[in-house]
C-alpha cells in the first residue's frame, strides 16, 4: 500500500492534500514497468470521488486486476478485495443470500413459524412479569 500522511499525501490525481477524512483509493506498487502510461499511479493514493471520475479508471482497475500477483481483486470503484476475506465472507453471503430467497418464496410459511415461536418465548416472560 501506498504510504499515506493526513494532511501532508497529496491526490495522485488533484494534488489536493488528502486527510484521514477522505474517502481514498490506494495500491501497492503493482506496475514494475516504468514505461507504462499508468505507473505513476501504480504506489499512490488518490480521492475516491476524483477516482470515480478518472477517465483512466476501466484501464487502472484492469490492470490492478491483471498485473498484481497478490490475487487481491479490484473492484470498479477501487475497493480492494483480498481474497482470504472473500473466501470467507462468500460462503456466509451465500447463506444469507439462500435464507432471502426463502422468505420471497414461502413468506406466509415462515411467517407463520416466526409467530409460533414468539408466542412460545412470550408466554412464559408474560407468566414472570404478571403481578
Ligand atoms: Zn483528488
Amino acid at each position: 500500500m501506498a504510504l499515506f500522511f493526513p494532511g501532508q499525501t497529496t491526490c495522485a490525481l488533484c494534488d489536493g492534500v488528502l486527510t484521514d477524512r477522505d474517502d481514498c483509493v490506494g495500491t501497492s506498487h503493482f506496475i514494475a514497468e516504468g514505461n507504462h502510461p499508468l505507473w505513476r499511479f501504480s504506489d499512490a493514493v488518490m480521492h475516491r470521488a476524483c477516482f470515480l471520475r478518472w477517465d483512466h479508471r476501466a484501464a487502472f482497475v484492469d490492470a490492478f486486476n491483471t498485473l498484481n500477483r497478490t490475487g487481491k481483486r479490484m473492484l470498479a470503484d477501487g475497493t480492494i478485495r483480498d481474497p482470504l476475506w472473500r473466501r470467507l465472507a462468500e460462503p456466509v453471503i451465500d447463506a444469507v443470500v439462500a435464507i432471502e430467497s426463502l422468505f420471497r418464496r414461502r413468506p406466509a410459511a415462515l411467517e407463520s413459524n416466526v409467530r409460533k415461536r414468539t408466542r412460545r418465548q412470550v408466554g412464559p416472560r408474560l407468566l414472570m412479569t404478571s403481578p
